[in-house]
């Protein structure tokens, strides 16, 4: 694989929030030029704020897929080649199976998943135009075991892990490493919204995570750093687990 020198450009989808915020944090931390992905404008800006020249914020709903090559055109064209990409967007919804529509899980689909391979395929023609490059995609504990109320959730979490063998397999001899990161309960406003006033499922997460806490945002920048760059540069298909144990828990 042709390694890149120079300066790296990133692009993190879902970057100015949770998880996502603090992989931009690790990347920035690390020299690398990293554009945001959001739909809120306000939580764009207050990234940029915060992390300042090397954070591009760019405003788009990625569930619009017909709207991404020309947006991966944009990236390219205006900060050069991408080395990079961590598919970290994804929404969830808490929701009895029987209660979920036709519409909620295709719109859970459409963001977790679609987006997912459309932004892949649009930037893996990039990377592999300029030689390589290392893509980080997001899953979760929905993938690994039975969660209840996240139907939805579950299948799209499901895909990306069964996407990232797909896609390493093909993009590897290409000189683009695919990797995935399946977090365990991490501190942010997505698992708030899942745990917070559910007290019996925080506790059931808790007992069964041999480290005993919810993670922070930074673990998973951490891991996802590591994957990006010549430190794993002969890793790729792997499910990392960022989880505490909580996946091998009792
Ligand atoms: P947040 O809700 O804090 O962040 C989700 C991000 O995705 C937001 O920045 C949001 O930006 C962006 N996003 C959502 N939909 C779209 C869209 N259509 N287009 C563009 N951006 C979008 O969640 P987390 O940080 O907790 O989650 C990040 C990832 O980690 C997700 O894939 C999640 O499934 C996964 N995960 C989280 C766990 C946890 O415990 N927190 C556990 C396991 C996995 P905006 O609102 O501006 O559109």
């Amino acid at each position: 694989m042709k390694i890149l020198k120079q300066n790296k450009t990133a692009i993190v989808t879902g970057g100015a929030s949770g998880i996502g915020w603090a992989i931009t944090e690790k990347f920035i931390g690390a020299n690398i030029q990293t554009v945001i992905i959001g739909r809120d404008q306000q939580k764009l800006k207050k990234a940029k704020d915060k992390f300042g020249k090397l954070c591009i914020p760019m405003a788009c709903d990625l569930s619009e897929t017909g709207r991404i090559p020309d947006l991966v055109e944009e990236i390219e064209s205006k900060y050069g080649g991408i080395n990079i990409l961590v598919n970290n967007a994804g929404i969830n919804l808490k929701k009895d199976f029987l209660t979920v529509s036709d519409e909620e899980f295709q719109q859970i689909l459409q963001t977790n998943v679609a987006a997912v391979f459309t932004l892949s395929r649009e930037v893996s023609k990039k990377m592999i135009h300029q030689g390589g490059g290392s893509i980080i995609n997001i899953s979760s504990m929905a993938a690994v075991y039975g969660l209840p109320k996240v139907i939805a959730y579950t299948a799209s979490k499901a895909a990306i892990e069964g996407m990232t063998r797909a896609m390493a397999v093909e993009l590897s001899p290409k000189g683009i490493r695919v990797n995935c990161i399946a977090p365990g309960f991490i501190s942010t406003d997505m698992s708030a919204k899942a745990l917070n006033g559910d007290k019996e499922r925080l506790q059931k997460v808790l007992s069964r995570t041999p480290m005993g806490e919810l993670g922070k945002p930074g673990d998973v920048g951490d891991a996802a750093l590591f994957l990006a760059l010549e430190s794993a540069k002969y890793i790729t298909g792997v499910i990392l687990p960022v989880d505490g144990g909580n996946s091998i828990g009792f």
